[in-house]
């Protein structure tokens, strides 16, 4: 049997996964019950082709918005970059951009109709692993407060950034890292932008807005706009705990992008129609050279948390647990699979994590920013359309979004299901 720690967008995808193989799992979850937590996340076409091999492209049609267009500006609203995202740019399967809650929902709801409400226990922590020969043995601790053991073949840490596995693996490692910039997030009723389902980034590396749609237009014409207001501190005090719903004020962000208002998008106004602003620190981890401990793994944000620059954590996340499937169905529930799983993945999911360091696909932002301060007459006076291409191709290749590439690929369970 597989213990999974965490019920989170990787541990859920792990459980649908080894349903659909016909492996055993368990998966425990510290929350007493599943909520629709978080806000905007965009699941890019290598992760929805695993959904759909799941089943769930219907159920992902009916909740999320086809992105069709990623556009970059400069602070002024000026337009630098566009290009076509998902189906637009020729992907056999699209991006989407979702409410990260909603999608959490409806992997659970799925998990737990075709495997029933036991699968996963909630109000269950987990505490620790222990590898003793061929078992590991691992400690829960239920809302009362009561321990007690359970004993599997391996042991799946999909427990997220702030992981008791990884600390157990990592003891010296401390808190996540962060370098002083904070994110304010929030959703907000409005008419759409653009064309309807494109994903904005506006600014620079010190202050930035990123808004994309994440549903359909309701009778009235709004949709659901996902922002994210970005920007640096000096202050690296200023919040140090990463809780992902920590509700703040307008006026502690908002007269920083006042100005923020154009002609096809009025962000200022728009964000003081939104119910609640979460307040969070902008944090990854180092990668490290090493995910498995024992007969234990770490996958997803507890193995590579990274910046939410280039929208990949979701994804990243998901194919984790359909890489791991691979190597479990390959080399049976062994420590052989886990190990043949880190050769696959860690390389490029470290390169993921260090070049959404460098703001991943948005570095023009900072370029043109530099050279121009968001002002100009002509773009090409001020960068050229080859500069712009490579620096949207270089990250393209190396989170496997090629189009050509992609196409000729298939699920990663294809041949197994
Ligand atoms: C509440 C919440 C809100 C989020 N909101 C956003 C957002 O708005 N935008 C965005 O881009 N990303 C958000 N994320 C992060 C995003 O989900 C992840 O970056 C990505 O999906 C990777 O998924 P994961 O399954 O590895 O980790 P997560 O999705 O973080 O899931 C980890 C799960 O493990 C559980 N867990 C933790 N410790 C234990 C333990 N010891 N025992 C048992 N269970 C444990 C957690 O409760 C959680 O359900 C959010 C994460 C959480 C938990």
């Amino acid at each position: 049997m597989i213990i999974i720690s965490g019920a989170g967008i990787s541990g859920l995808s792990l459980g649908l996964t080894c349903h659909q193989l016909g492996i055993p799992f368990q998966i425990f979850e510290k929350s007493q019950k599943i909520k629709p937590l978080g806000v905007g996340i965009n699941i890019q076409p290598t992760a929805v082709r695993e959904l759909a091999a799941m089943g769930l492209l219907n159920e992902l049609e009916a909740t999320g918005v086809k992105t069709r267009e990623l556009a970059f500006f400069t602070k002024l609203g000026l337009e630098i970059w566009s290009e076509p995202r998902g189906l637009e740019a020729g992907y056999d399967f699209p991006q989407f951009s979702i409410h990260r809650g909603e999608l959490q929902m409806l992997l659970y709801r799925t998990l737990i109709n075709r495997c029933g409400t036991d699968t996963i226990k909630l109000g269950y922590e987990v505490i620790k692993s222990q590898t003793k020969q061929n078992k590991v043995h691992v400690s829960i601790m239920d809302n009362a407060g009561k321990l007690s053991e359970i004993s599997g073949d391996l042991c799946i840490a999909a427990d997220g950034i702030n992981s008791v596995l990884r600390r157990q693996l990592y003891p010296g490692e401390g808190p996540p890292l962060w370098k002083g910039v904070i994110l304010w997030r929030g959703t907000s009723k409005s008419k759409p932008f653009r064309s309807g389902a494109t994903m904005a980034m506006i600014g620079h590396a010190t202050q930035r807005i990123v808004a994309y749609p994440i549903s359909t237009p309701d009778r009235k014409g709004n949709v659901i706009i996902n922002w994210i207001c970005e920007r640096k501190s000096e202050d690296t005090k200023l919040i140090q705990e990463n809780n992902w719903n920590k509700s703040v004020k307008f006026n502690k962000f908002l007269p920083y992008f006042e100005t923020w208002s154009y002609d096809w998008f009025d962000f200022p106004n728009m964000v003081r129609s939104s119910n609640t602003v979460l307040e969070y620190p902008m944090v990854d981890r180092n990668p490290v050279d090493n995910w498995v401990d024992g007969l234990t793994l770490l996958i997803g944000d507890a193995a590579h948390p990274t910046y939410p620059t280039g929208s990949n954590g979701g994804t990243q996340a998901i194919l984790d647990a359909r890489s791991l499937g691979k190597a479990l169905i390959e080399y049976g529930s062994t420590k052989t699979a886990l190990h043949h799983f880190q050769e696959q993945t860690l390389k490029s999911s470290n390169s993921v994590v260090l070049a959404s360091r460098k703001s991943g696909p948005d570095t023009i932002l900072q370029i043109v920013e530099e050279r121009c301060g968001g002002m100009f007459e002509t773009l090409d006076s001020v960068i050229s359309q080859q500069e712009l291409s490579k620096h949207s191709a270089n990250f393209k290749s190396l989170v496997g979004l090629s189009v050509t590439q992609f196409n000729k690929q298939s699920s990663l369970l294809g041949a197994y299901l």
